[in-house]
């Protein structure tokens, strides 16, 4: 039976240990997305639109500099769970990614669940 992994909410995948991307698709769904990312900030949703159409560009929520996402509030939890990016649907807790987001910030390894 293949491992099983339950996330604990230690926000270290969306505080800038990890790249996280968004696309066209993932902004016409939550807006509010280009406010992570200095380079759209003070674009109107109109140009951002614009910017992203031609499928070159992409918003950057978080990394690059340890840049944590501005969408995370101080309880670890994402403020836009029901719209968050793809890039974010396919974060997978235990996963590779995990395991080395939560080892740059010094938290330990996350363990499996036991099935009882
Ligand atoms: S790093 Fe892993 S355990 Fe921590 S919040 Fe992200 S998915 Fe959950
Ligand atoms: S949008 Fe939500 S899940 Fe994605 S990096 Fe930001 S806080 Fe994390």
């Amino acid at each position: 039976m293949p491992e099983r992994f339950e996330c604990d909410q230690c926000g270290a995948c969306c505080k800038g240990t990890l790249f996280v991307e968004a696309d066209d698709l993932d902004f016409e769904r939550e807006p509010a997305i280009k406010d992570c990312d200095p380079f759209y900030r003070d674009k109107s949703v109109t140009v951002t639109r614009e910017l992203l159409s031609d499928g070159m560009r992409v918003i950057m929520l978080a990394g690059g500099t340890d840049r944590p996402c501005s969408l995370l509030d101080c309880e670890n939890r994402c403020t836009i769970y029901p719209t968050r990016p793809n890039s974010c649907v396919g974060m997978q807790a235990g996963d590779e990614q995990c395991q080395m987001a939560r080892q740059s910030l010094g938290i330990p390894p996350l363990e499996s669940v036991k099935d009882v």
